[in-house]
């Protein structure tokens, strides 16, 4: 009960800007020995602030009660093939640096201790210690086990069951927690982006590879093995190719990047005219923008493309009944061509009822939704520390 007090206490001060102890009693119906008990405690963690006193119609002025936001600062990492980004940010999000490297090529240690690095020099810079940061998210392309905080493969990084979260949190000395791309894309979308608001949300990340995030009822789905929304690694009868997990027949390689790529090699093997033939090294957002410009081969490896993300949004419409479905990662920039098409077999794919109403859109966040995730998972974990998740 006196958690459940606590954080209600606290949610309110956060969501009111400005408040006082006697209208924090008025609103929440709590004695007033009891809120001024709960305020002290979180004066004395540094949780909130008083800020000068306010005005009265007659008797002792209220001193005036802030949430302090910078008492706890977040750190949000992401670990992309190319670049690496880290992110300092209080307590709401709002974030106070931000610094960019190329990701070392070398071992996954030595990309490790320069992300370690990067967040010391940036606290260190800011002014403030390690020990504000209460939590610590990191974003991978690839597999992860949320549970364990370990990468079982990434290849874009050459990664196969690289421990991230143990070594990481102990240079730090907060806790770490690691997500792979999708779960992150779904959360910032959720928090920040076009699903705000909605409680239960499905996001594909189309990016190189395939994956999801799944938001229900307001929280991303870890599962029991920490690895929830590998959906890229469902097996697609019929198909022949190997996936870079090791197996055959994965729906991520028709329905991403590489597929778009794999897909127009294929069509100048076999005699077909594109703009990109000739070239060796182009990747999926290329082949969108050649289909943009009308090239045929590419269009239709964008149309095959869409095809199999309308079977994806249909399993997750169908196992999970999201309100909306979000077309993330890198290939969204393709917009409505791509769009259509998911929308059409997506609903060809469900029964009526499961379909009603459910919206299937772009992502509305830009390049650094992966590091926008980051520091939003890293703020929801660490919540948990000083508040009681509480839903009537
Ligand atoms: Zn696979």
């Amino acid at each position: 009960m006196r958690e459940v007090n606590r954080s209600l206490v606290l949610d309110l001060i956060r969501a009111g800007g400005t408040v006082s102890r006697a209208s924090i009693a008025r609103s929440t119906s709590l004695a007033k020995p009891t809120v001024s008990a709960i305020v002290d405690e979180l004066l004395a963690e540094d949780l909130i602030k008083e800020i000068g006193v306010g005005s009265t119609a007659g008797g002792r002025p209220p001193i005036l009660l802030q949430f302090n936001a910078r008492s706890q600062l977040v750190v949000g990492a992401h670990i992309g093939a190319r670049k690496t980004t880290i992110a300092i940010a209080d307590a709401t999000g709002s974030e106070l640096t931000r610094r960019e490297l190329p990701t070392p090529s070398g071992q996954p240690d030595e990309t490790l201790a320069t992300v370690a690095t990067m967040i010391v020099a940036a606290t260190t810079d800011e002014g403030v210690g390690l020990a504000t940061i209460s939590a610590v998210g990191v974003v991978v392309p690839g597999l992860t086990d949320f549970h364990t905080g370990i990468c079982t493969l990434a290849p874009n990084l050459g990664w196969r069951d690289v421990a991230v979260g143990g070594p990481l949190s102990a240079r730090l000395g907060a806790p770490v927690y690691v997500h792979n791309a999708g779960q992150a894309a779904a959360v910032a979308e959720n928090v920040e982006g076009i699903g705000c608001g909605i409680d239960d949300l499905a996001l594909l990340y189309a990016g190189t590879g395939l994956s999801a995030g799944v938001i229900a009822g307001g929280r991303v789905l870890h599962g029991a093995g920490g690895t929830a929304g590998e959906i890229g690694h469902c097996a697609v009868p019929g198909l022949a190719d190997r996936c870079a997990c090791g197996r055959v027949g994965c729906l991520e390689t028709v329905a991403s990047g590489r597929a778009l790529v794999a897909a127009v090699h294929r069509a100048v093997a076999g005699g077909r005219e594109t703009i990109l033939a000739g070239r060796r090294d182009f990747d999926g957002r290329e082949v969108a923008s050649a289909a943009d410009q009308g090239d045929p081969v590419a269009r239709e490896a964008v149309a095959e493309l869409g095809r199999y993300l309308g079977y994806a949004a249909s399993w997750v419409i169908n196992a999970y009944s999201p309100a909306m479905v979000v077309i993330g990662g890198g290939l969204a920039a393709i917009g409505e061509p791509l769009l259509a098409t998911v929308r059409r077999v997506a609903l060809e794919h469900c029964p009526e009822p499961s379909a009603r109403g459910v919206e299937i859109c772009a992502s509305q966040l830009g390049v650094d939704v992966e590091l926008r995730g980051a520091v939003l998972l890293a703020m929801q974990h660490s919540e948990t520390y000083y508040r009681v998740v509480f839903r009537a």
